[in-house]
């Protein structure tokens, strides 16, 4: 299979591309290194598995050049990851999101490519959600421009799914953490202490709660979802048993980081920033029905990932 992943030298895109290497796929990588590295796949386009088209999926032009390449399957995971951005600007996920999906779904109809499985998350649910929330809730209303982008795109798929005989698998993703990520409270955190190993300054009351996967898991989840999903319009919720609040993670941080003096301050309120979910948890009923479970719970994955993230990052 030849598949192309947009927003592959991301950090989920370049560990969903070491599986489908692994497992004999071609790659072919769409993506502006706006906040990916090359580095993160240079194995694989060193050895030709993987071929990287450096464009932009705003620019149609550049989305077709990709889709030309004899593409099976669509992996649509380029987006603005920042959900904090849309309280500044606020048009960067209606083109980086919306239009962009647009752009997606317009080049696979042109280019007869009729599968695609896309990187939607957990934050379309919106805040008043019952938790754990199915993917059967609704209706969905986001409260964050991310969010409201996520929801366009599925929408945008679903009628692309119907109007035009696509397949398609939306994933809602909990909170994705893992080796070589490049943003989120861990990697914030670490940051942080690196600058000043003294305090840590935690957004918010430090009591969001929310649930943790690790990437490995996420992207053996999708790859196995697709395996067993055989329906038009595949929706699965992917993420771990439980939840871990943000004052649960500065503790591990600082623990795995050895800055054991550093007092921990919250600047207050119950969430990071305007549009942030305090709590969030996915119903992962169906995703187990599927056959699939993850290796790792919260507590597991955030310990694992400031590991790897140390190790990457340095505190000098
Ligand atoms: P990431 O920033 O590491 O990956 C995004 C990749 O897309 C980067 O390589 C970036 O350079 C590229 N990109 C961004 N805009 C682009 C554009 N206009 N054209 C071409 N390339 C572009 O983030 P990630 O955490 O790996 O997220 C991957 C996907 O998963 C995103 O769609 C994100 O919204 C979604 N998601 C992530 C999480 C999470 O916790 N990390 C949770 C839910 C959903």
């Amino acid at each position: 299979m030849r598949a192309l992943v947009t927003g592959g030298a991301g950090f989920i895109g370049s560990h969903l591309i070491d599986r489908l290497v692994a497992r004999g796929d071609e790659v072919v990588v769409i993506d502006n290194l706006s906040s990916g590295h090359a580095s993160f796949i240079q194995g694989h386009l060193d050895s030709g598995k993987a071929v990287m088209v450096e464009g932009d999926i705003c620019t149609p032009t550049d989305v077709s050049k990709a889709m030309a390449m004899d593409i099976d399957c669509v992996f649509h995971l380029a987006a603005n990851p920042d959900i904090r951005l849309g309280t500044r600007i606020t048009d960067t996920d209606l083109k980086q999101g919306t239009v962009a999906t647009y752009n997606i779904l317009e080049a696979m109809r042109v280019n007869g490519v009729k599968n695609i499985a896309f990187a939607s998350s957990s934050v379309v649910y919106g805040e008043d959600a019952p938790l754990p929330t199915p993917e059967s809730h609704g209706p969905c209303m986001p409260i964050s421009l991310y969010g409201a982008s996520k929801q366009a795109g599925e929408g945008l798929i679903s009628s692309w799914v119907g109007t035009f005989g696509l397949q398609a698998w939306i994933f809602r993703f909990a909170n994705i953490i893992g080796a070589r990520g490049t943003h989120g409270v861990i990697f914030d955190f670490i940051h942080k202490l690196k600058k000043d190993p003294s305090r840590l300054e935690v957004l918010g009351n430090g009591l969001q709660e929310k649930s943790y996967m690790e990437v490995g898991d996420c992207v053996d989840g999708i790859l196995h979802v697709m395996e067993q999903a055989n329906e038009p319009l595949n929706l699965y919720n992917l993420g771990s048993h439980d939840t871990a609040s943000v004052r649960r993670i500065a503790e591990i941080v600082v623990d795995v980081t050895g800055c054991h003096d550093a007092v921990i301050e919250y600047t207050g309120g119950d969430r990071g920033w305007a549009g942030d979910i305090p709590r969030a948890r996915l119903g992962i009923e169906k995703m187990l029905k599927s056959g699939f479970d993850v290796t790792m719970n919260s507590d597991e994955a955030i310990r694992h990932t400031a590991a790897c993230l140390l190790s990457e990052i340095g505190l000098e």
